[in-house]
């Protein structure tokens, strides 16, 4: 059982769809699979436009720090992925201010407001809306509104890689949503997608940045439902096929089916005693902080089959991740719930009574 949080497992339906003849991207029918796709992708996204780039997750922050810093960035570091965006703005030349906080710790809205009044230079801010290096949730939305009500020109771009299909985004105030395939849209590796804004369409008139990575010069091409460079054809008839099953079921059903199943992992390990680290948990993920981190994972891997993620940097060894993005089936989690009760007990550090499971099920009464 693959439950990282990125890359998810694939499904079976996916995995077929992605399994005919590659096609020629400089054809009609190529056109039609691609409209088809970026009209149920902007529904998700819930924005007036997108580009798609054959790239992972990086390429997309990369291209919006290229796009869209053109004096000064405001960077949200509260993890791995936020670090990223500075380290982009020191390989692209851009100057950039950082709020840096734990781990575990979203950003004050306040502290962006007082960062943002002190620099006059702020021409964007980027921002997580989850941070996965330990799974919490940034108020991204109420970044975006704060920073639009000090200046609607601020450019607010917000990294939804592991939120885009977890949960409804509220894109009232985000010039830029990223999202990737590898993650809730539950694809392999390949693809990232940049949902957006009109005042962002407006703002890259002025603003071309890049060769390969240029989100103006794709949305040229894309409004014309073709790509600048050769389209990864393969992952986005795979992309067809996954947004065709998320429109079918129900973007609101999955959001809600996400929410529960987190929940209910959330509170049947909190039952056993484990702790939740991060104090703004996302529903992408639950973050586990434990000491033996290594050695449950290890057990639940070659004991249950069961795969889930660790820390990075000071954190390795020291938390564990299990993902929740995707159709993961009821079935599944609670397996994983089970299984680290097992290990805990089998690790003499907790008897095994039956807890997770119990207050699990009780999370579907
Ligand atoms: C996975 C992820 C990324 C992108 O990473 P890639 O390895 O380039 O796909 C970016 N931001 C967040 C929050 C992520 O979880």
């Amino acid at each position: 059982m693959l439950l990282t949080p990125g890359p998810t497992a694939v499904p079976e339906f996916v995995r077929n769809a992605m399994s005919k003849q590659t096609i020629h991207h400089r054809t009609k029918e190529f056109e039609l699979l691609f409209k088809d796709t970026k009209d149920m992708l902007l529904k998700l996204l819930n924005m007036p436009e997108c580009v798609i780039f054959a790239s992972s997750g990086t390429g997309a922050m990369e291209a919006c720090v290229a796009s869209f810093c053109q004096s000064k960035a405001l960077v949200i570091n509260s993890g791995k992925f936020g670090e990223r965006f500075a380290k982009i703005c020191v390989a692209l030349d851009k100057p950039y201010v950082e709020i840096i906080n734990d781990w575990d710790t979203a950003v004050c809205v306040d502290e962006i407001k007082q960062t943002i009044l002190a620099h006059k230079d702020i021409d964007s801010v980027f921002v997580q809306v989850c941070e996965s290096a330990g799974g919490l949730r940034h108020p991204a939305e109420g970044i975006a509104k704060a920073v639009k009500n000090i200046d609607k020109n601020i450019v607010v771009v917000a990294d939804g890689i592991t939120a885009v299909g977890v949960e409804s985004i509220d894109t009232t105030y985000i010039d830029a949503l990223i999202a990737g395939s590898q993650k809730a849209l539950m694809l392999p590796p390949g693809l990232s997608v940049v949902g957006l804004s009109r005042q962002a369409v407006k703002t890259l008139e002025s603003c071309s940045a890049g060769y390969y990575l240029n989100i103006k010069a794709e949305l040229d091409k894309q409004r014309q439902n073709t790509t600048a460079y050769t389209a990864p054809t393969t992952l986005i008839l795979g992309l067809q096929a996954v947004l065709r099953a998320m429109s079918d079921i129900g973007f609101d059903t999955i959001y809600r089916q996400t929410k529960n199943r987190a929940k209910a992992t959330r509170d049947s390990l909190s039952a056993l005693g484990l702790q939740i680290y991060p104090k703004t948990p996302a529903d992408a993920m639950t973050t586990i902080y434990h000491e033996r981190s290594n050695d449950i994972r290890a057990m639940l891997k070659n004991n249950f089959d069961i795969n889930i993620a660790g820390g990075q940097d000071h954190l390795a060894g020291k938390i564990f991740r299990i993902n929740h993005m995707g159709f993961v089936r009821d079935y599944e989690a609670v397996w994983v719930v089970n299984a680290i009760e097992i290990c805990l007990d089998k690790l003499g550090l907790r008897q095994f009574d039956g807890t997770a499971n119990k207050i699990y099920a009780k999370g579907l009464l």
